[in-house]
């Protein structure tokens, strides 16, 4: 199923956000894409009843994809090639909200929106920065490990304020079940790979 989508969104861990949305066991999803892969996109959104928004500005990631806020932005005219934000949700409303809420740079709306606990959404306002684009922290269990992000595995897609939040915890052990539920296989793997 991951791998199936993964041919869809790009990544594993793309795919992951795609199935924990249509299980609700996420609001709203913000991934970056660029013009080729979304036609793709949009015809898996219309197929399965998900509502999608797209960012009016482009952005020139500075590293590894959409993970965080890292990235220039350009204007959607700009020739050079850049990425695109969608807000996808089952919930119309909600993708149009995230999609402002990012134009406007309210990263802590934006965060809320998109379900991460509040304690995390204040830590990455207060942390994050120009000099500090990855606030991470040394990983103590697989839940909330981010180290292996760039190896496509990792459950969350928010920076947690510690490795031992509670919130954080509990939504990637909700996550890992929904992903055990759906593949069984790749559950498996990413525990395996995250311990
Ligand atoms: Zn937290």
């Amino acid at each position: 199923m991951i791998d199936k989508l993964s041919l869809i969104f790009g990544s594993k861990t793309k795919a992951q956000e795609i199935v924990l949305l249509l299980n609700d066991a996420k609001p709203v999803v913000r991934q970056g894409f660029y013009p080729e892969e979304l036609p793709k996109v949009e015809r898996f959104c219309k197929n399965n009843y998900l509502f999608i928004a797209k960012s009016r500005f482009k952005v020139i990631m500075v590293d590894n994809g959409s993970y965080s806020n890292k990235g220039l932005r350009i204007p959607e005219m700009d020739k050079r090639p850049g990425m695109y934000f969608v807000y996808l949700s089952k919930d119309e409303e909600k993708t149009w909200l995230a999609a402002y809420q990012e134009m406007m740079h309210s990263d802590r709306e934006l965060g809320i929106l998109l379900g991460y606990p509040v304690c995390c959404v204040d830590y990455f306002c207060h942390s994050f920065s120009k000099s500090n684009v990855d606030p991470m922290h040394k990983p103590t269990n697989p839940y909330t490990n981010l180290t292996k992000r760039d190896q496509d595995c990792v459950l969350l897609s928010h920076f947690p304020c510690s490795s031992d939040c509670d919130h954080s915890l509990q939504l990637a052990r909700k996550y890992l079940n929904v992903l055990a539920d759906v593949d069984r296989n790749r559950a498996r793997k990413i525990m395996e790979k995250l311990r």
